[in-house]
């Protein structure tokens, strides 16, 4: 299976995305993830990103682009994947679908997590990571960079909405609640259930 994880930062993308990864049998890529190994490694991409992230915004489309195509281009991505923060604007989706289809493949369904931006800023400024032992906070999870993280996704990543929504992939899910509750919501909604008792519905469309 194919799938793109939408949502704002703080939706829970990231723990959804290991979790239902991990029940598809894919692999999650998350674009985040590989820019900040890149900036711990000092790699020249990470030393390119460094400041787009620092000050919450997108990293250009061209490296970006680039990066995720050469990820999908490895074996553990030939039967699939869940993408978790790629793709964030109109271009890279339209990149994204070309990519794919010089490899044959085209995208499954594309899950939207809904989270109201309180609930967001709560989560993001509380939100804390695990470095070298430590729990220590994200630079661009500060108060300022949440602020401008957010603004961000409204205008650039948040049409993707209706973008997928007009090929008649997306589905809309309600993210709050337990972790478990909302990885259900998700499997349901792409029609990955494994039979497991949920007592639960998708909130959004399908
Ligand atoms: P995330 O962990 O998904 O919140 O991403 C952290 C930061 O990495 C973002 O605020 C951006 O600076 C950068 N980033 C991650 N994914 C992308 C993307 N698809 N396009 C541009 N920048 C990205």
């Amino acid at each position: 299976m194919r799938v793109v994880l939408l949502g704002p930062p703080g939706a829970g993308k990231g723990t959804q995305a290991q979790v239902i990864a991990e029940k598809l049998n894919v692999p999650a890529i998350s674009t985040g993830d590989i820019f900040r190994a890149n900036v711990s490694g000092q790699t020249e991409l990470g030393q390119q990103a460094r400041e787009y992230m620092d000050a919450g915004d997108l990293v250009p489309d061209e490296i970006t682009v680039a990066m995720v195509k050469s990820r999908l281009a490895e074996p553990d991505a030939k039967a699939g994947f869940l993408l978790d923060g790629f793709p964030r604007t109109i271009a890279q989706a339209e990149q994204l679908r070309s990519s794919l289809a010089d490899l044959g493949q085209e995208l499954d369904g594309v899950l939207e997590l809904v989270v109201d931006e309180d609930e967001l800023v709560r989560r993001l400024s509380g939100r804390r990571m695990l470095v070298d032992g430590e729990m220590v906070q994200r630079d661009d999870d500060k108060p300022e960079t949440v602020r401008h993280r957010l603004e961000v996704y409204r205008e650039q990543t948040s049409p993707l909405s209706g973008f997928y929504e007009s090929e008649g992939l997306l589905s809309r899910i309600d993210a709050i609640g337990a972790v478990e509750e909302v990885t259900e919501r998700a499997l349901a909604a792409l029609g990955a259930t494994d039979g497991a008792e949920t007592g639960d519905s998708p909130a959004g469309d399908d």
